[in-house]
């Protein structure tokens, strides 16, 4: 009680001390950052302008123009010989997932570490991408328990610097989630990292459930086995997670269950590898977005036990043209990359970036690439109105690279400066 007393008596003292520290610290805060850019590239038109200024002031860009005037005391940087664009973004990661080896299965990564590890592997994934200028990642589950959730959760305290991390939580999958034929004595394990929904009741309180524990957006698999969602269980999901203003992701490779997909009213196709033209058509009609997440042949060859070699080849062909026809036709593209393995000297951020090959591989535009990575995957992620683009109110989301992206896509590979949140998080050299 004593010691108690003591310290009530200096109560008044601390509290004036950590007043001026909090005043101190906002005022650090509220410093002025000036950027003067050579290009300004807007992904929306596809174009740049030259010579602009970007003030930012608390985060936000607090006015972009070409006669901003400066204030006296701003910090300066000059990225006057760059090329200036909001933040990258993807919407398909699976942050606390990597090293994945699909030899011994999806299902041994549940067993072998725990939910604490595979938040730390998370959390060091989530900076090395925001290293390399993914500013914003959609973590669409394989999250080990909700791991995903926390990471955000410590991020956006300030605890750890790292992107804007967007969460699904618990994968809702039909009996199995994504393991086949476990022993019936092991028990489903697989609840680690999915939710059984079976009817359309269960998915309606899988949907619930992850919005309890804190997810962003939702995120069901529905054709990895022989059985698949009906169209009124996708709906179901869809009015569930919308009236709660959450989007709806489905993983479905093609046929009659990606048909129930995007006509239950799902807002997004993950992988989407054996849609017809016919399909694409419809998702076309519908709005629905493809987030096509394909793998280069080098990741499949990573990915997949060595016999399977020829294989990969042939997938990755199968994924060029279908990203080839999605374009074509018209659908609605956010750029997602899916990416879990490892490949020796890159960290997960290069691996991401790797799939530019593919869209450079398909044709698709530079502009159109750059547009996929940033605007519309703000809109898929309903985050358009705070993130994905540089105006006036924006958060302060915004990179740098030597070259210009809109000739060549593969001058993001060089990102050489990344501003979150208007904290310089790779000064430009
Ligand atoms: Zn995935």
């Amino acid at each position: 009680m004593k010691k108690h007393n003591r310290l009530m008596s200096k109560g008044i003292p601390i509290a004036l001390l950590l007043t001026v520290f909090f005043l101190t610290a906002g005022f650090a805060f509220a410093q002025t950052t000036v950027l003067r850019v050579g290009n300004l590239v807007d992904p929306a038109a596809g174009t740049a302008a030259k010579n602009q200024i970007i003030l930012v002031k608390d985060g936000k860009i607090a006015e972009v123009g070409p006669n901003v005037n400066i204030p006296a005391g701003a910090e300066v940087i000059d990225l006057t010989n760059a090329w200036v664009m909001p933040g990258l973004m993807d919407a398909h990661t699976h942050i606390t997932l990597d090293e994945l080896d699909m030899s011994s299965g999806l299902d041994v990564m549940f067993l072998r570490e725990s939910s604490a590890m595979r938040a730390l592997r998370g959390l060091r994934t989530a900076q090395d991408i925001l290293h390399v200028g993914f500013t914003a990642v959609r973590d669409v589950g394989n999250d080990a328990n909700y791991a995903a959730v926390d990471i955000r959760d410590a991020i956006r305290k300030g605890w750890f610097i790292g992107p804007t991390v967007l969460t699904t939580g618990k994968i809702i999958a039909p009996f199995g989630g994504q393991t086949h034929r476990l022993p019936p004595e092991q028990g489903r394990f697989w609840l680690y990292e999915y939710i059984d929904a079976d009817t359309v009741d269960e998915v309606r309180k899988a949907v619930r459930q992850n919005i309890y524990y804190g997810a962003d957006a939702i995120k069901l698999v529905s054709d990895n086995s022989a059985f698949y969602y009906s169209e009124e269980e996708i709906r179901a999901a869809a009015e569930e997670a919308h009236a709660a203003g959450l989007a709806v992701s489905v993983h479905v490779m093609g046929g009659e269950a990606a048909r129930n997909v995007i006509l239950g009213g799902a807002d997004s196709v993950e992988h989407g590898f054996d849609l017809s033209d016919e399909l694409l058509q419809l998702m076309k009609e519908k709005g629905t977005w493809l987030v096509g997440t394909e793998f280069p042949q080098a990741h499949l060859e990573k990915l997949y036990p060595a016999e399977m070699k020829a294989q990969t080849k042939e997938e990755a062909a199968k994924y060029v043209d279908r990203l080839k026809r999605a374009f074509k036709i018209g659908v609605k593209m956010a750029f997602g990359t899916d990416s879990v393995s490892n490949l020796p000297g890159k960290n997960r951020g290069d691996m991401m970036l790797d799939y530019l090959d593919m869209w450079d591989a398909a044709g698709v535009p530079p502009a159109a690439t750059l547009k996929a990575m940033t605007i519309n995957a703000a809109e898929l992620l309903r985050i358009e109105k705070s993130r994905g683009s540089i105006a006036k109110g924006m958060a302060a989301d915004i990179i740098a690279t030597p070259a210009n992206p809109l000739e060549n896509i593969q001058a993001l590979r060089q990102v050489s400066f990344v501003m979150k949140d208007g904290k310089v998080v790779k000064p430009k050299k």
